[in-house]
């Protein structure tokens, strides 16, 4: 491709709303544009990376036998309704209707769609099993559409949709989907790691995500440090803390702790380490009560220094998932205070205290006093306050002991940029989808599902690999191979016959060469600069200065300095580099 015929859309100015560096430079390359919060247009370069990335998903799910459909990006509601999500999706389901009033939806994810085909498709355990998968537009109106394509509205997912006769059957499926994505996410390129994952409402079933390690990644993924043990912040249990607990040594007592709202200035003034504070958080309970100011309150308490885990807190008996704290009225209506001076002593009885597994090994500790600007010190359970129930409810840390024995753990942020998930027969069930099994008898098959971020996939690869001048592309999914640069092609036809030559050689070997024959208005360096700022993998400039030498110059994009090769063989070099 001649840049003189091409959109080249480089700029060099950083877009103030875009914080993470993919995004930046995305942008800044000229990969793609916004149309609106959390859509994007592809422009013809990032389109040629979205392109190779779709195309290495293709061809892995194909090998492992999944099959292609494409299926309606407009879904009838009547569908949703069967499965009962219609309800239970909230805002991020797009809704819309038709000239006839009909109820539809912009499809975030295909399991009514597919199930509903499969069930009128398929009678027998003889079909089975069945493994079909698309690359495909969704729409989720998502809450905070930000880093680009990263979390867009619209984007790109591969998804995919097994169904099974029995377990046995989705677990091998399951175990090859696994083998694939890694297969998939190798030849990306990409330093990543499956864990293991939260299942949801569903629950017993099996669920990994696969992430790409990245400091700016929105998720938080744990391992062990010797062992396999690899999971998601919020399938992390944290283990019972090795100390017992010490018998009360103080006396309880009030203290004033004037502007004081935070746990650190609470330390500070009392002169305390924070994991001897009690943090304690008011949540909704669970009853049928739809009314939320109707239904019962918890108290969830933590030491001071640790997190609370919002999805492990809502699997706890009791507790409203998804957890939802109470706001600053319901509080003060129920304790006549303030949400930082909350703590389990006297607190009203309707409210179950759950305590999380390290907060209830704590003597002695200080405390909120339910009573605006006071603190209590030397305060021990059961003694001064009860405990309802210990539960896990914090985030684990660095350093904590791993769930399955074999040494600590630690936390590094990833990209989720796939998802693989057991379903069991939530949605056959649900949507009466039935086959006859070997002797006849109708039951329900097991499905699994298995979803790909295609556009996240480009912004994560950036996020990967890049340096202070732009982007430097994996060669598999690179928008060109070679970037060819001539040095004064306009004063020199030696370098200007060469390099067409070598433009048409190096294509009709299957090399994808993207040659900058932009005029002499464009400098040297803009080329340069603008060839690595889209990042293409590899450059060769060609000058009169070296083939005064029978050389060309060429260079690695990761490379510091270029190198000089002999002209007669820079056909071979070059597509050995880029076959390589
Ligand atoms: P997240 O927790 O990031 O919202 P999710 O659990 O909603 O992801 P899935 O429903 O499992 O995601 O979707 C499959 C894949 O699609 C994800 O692993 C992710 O790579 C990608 N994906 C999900 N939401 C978005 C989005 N808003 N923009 C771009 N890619 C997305
Ligand atoms: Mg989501």
């Amino acid at each position: 491709m001649r840049t003189s015929k091409y959109l080249l859309a480089t700029t060099k100015e950083t877009p103030s709303d875009a914080v993470v560096i993919s995004h930046q430079l995305m942008l800044k390359a000229g990969l793609i544009r916004k149309l609106a919060s959390g859509l994007y247009t592809w422009m013809p370069m990032g389109l040629r990376v979205l392109n190779k990335v779709s195309r290495i998903i293709q061809q892995e799910m194909d090998a492992a036998g999944a099959l292609e459909v494409s299926m309606p990006v407009v879904q009838p509601a009547e569908l949703w309704q069967e499965s009962g999500r219609w309800e239970q999706m909230g805002d991020e389901l797009q809704r819309l209707k038709d000239r006839h009033e009909r109820d539809f939806c912009l499809g975030p994810t295909h399991e009514e769609v597919i199930t509903d085909l499969v069930r009128n498709e398929i009678s027998s355990y003889k079909q089975l099993p069945l493994n079909l998968y698309q690359i495909q537009t969704k729409f989720r109106d998502e809450r905070r559409p930000r880093f680009g394509v990263m979390r867009a509205r619209e984007f790109m997912m591969k998804d995919a949709y097994s169904f099974h006769i029995d377990q046995d059957s989705l677990e091998l499926t399951y175990e090859l989907m696994y083998e694939t994505y890694s297969k998939i996410f190798t030849r990306l390129g990409f330093n990543f790691r499956a864990v293991e994952a939260d299942s949801g409402s569903i629950g017993g079933n099996s669920s990994h995500e696969f992430h790409v390690l990245a400091d700016s990644g929105e998720d938080e993924i744990v391992f062990s440090s010797k062992g396999e043990y690899a999971a998601n912040i919020d399938m992390a249990s944290s283990l019972d803390p090795a100390t017992k607990r010490l018998s009360p040594a103080l006396d309880k007592t009030l203290v004033e702790t004037p502007n004081t709202s935070t746990i650190e200035e609470v330390c500070t003034l009392l002169k305390v380490q924070a994991k001897q504070v009690l943090k304690t958080l008011i949540a909704l309970g669970e009853s049928a009560d739809e009314d939320a100011n109707q239904r019962p309150l918890v108290a969830l308490v933590l030491r001071g220094d640790h997190q609370l885990n919002e999805v492990k807190a809502a699997k706890i008996a009791g507790v409203h998932s998804p957890l939802s704290l109470a706001n600053e009225d319901q509080i003060a209506a129920l304790l006549n205070c303030k949400p930082g001076s909350i703590g389990p002593v006297d607190i009203p009885e309707s409210i179950t205290v759950i305590v999380d597994r390290d907060a209830a090994v704590l003597a002695d500790f200080v405390c909120g006093a339910n009573q605006d600007d006071h603190h209590l010190t030397g305060v021990n359970w059961d003694r001064d306050c009860k405990i309802g129930k210990i539960a896990d409810l914090r985030n684990v840390v660095e350093g904590d002991p791993c769930p399955d024995g074999n040494g600590t753990l630690s936390l590094k942020r990833g990209i989720e940029v796939g998802h693989i998930f057991q379903l069991g027969n939530k949605y056959s069930q649900a949507m009466g989808l039935s086959v006859l099994n070997q002797n006849g008898k109708s039951v329900i098959p097991e499905m699994g599902c298995y979803g790909i971020g295609v556009t996240r996939i480009v912004a994560a690869a950036i996020e990967q690999c890049h340096d202070e001048k732009g982007i430097i592309w994996p060669d598999n999914i690179a928008p060109f191979h070679i970037a060819l640069i001539p040095l004064n092609a306009h004063k020199s036809e030696q370098v200007s016959q060469l390099a067409d030559k070598l433009y048409r050689d190096l294509t009709d070997a299957g090399v994808e060469v993207l040659y900058d024959d932009r005029d002499k208005k464009t400098s040297p360096g803009v080329k340069f600069a603008d060839m690595e700022l889209i990042g293409i993998p590899h450059r060769l400039v060609i000058s009169d200065r070296s083939l005064e030498q029978n050389k060309l110059e060429y260079k690695h994009r990761s490379d510091e300095d270029s190198q000089d090769i002999p002209l007669e063989n820079a056909l071979e070099f070059l597509t050995n580099k880029v076959m390589s």
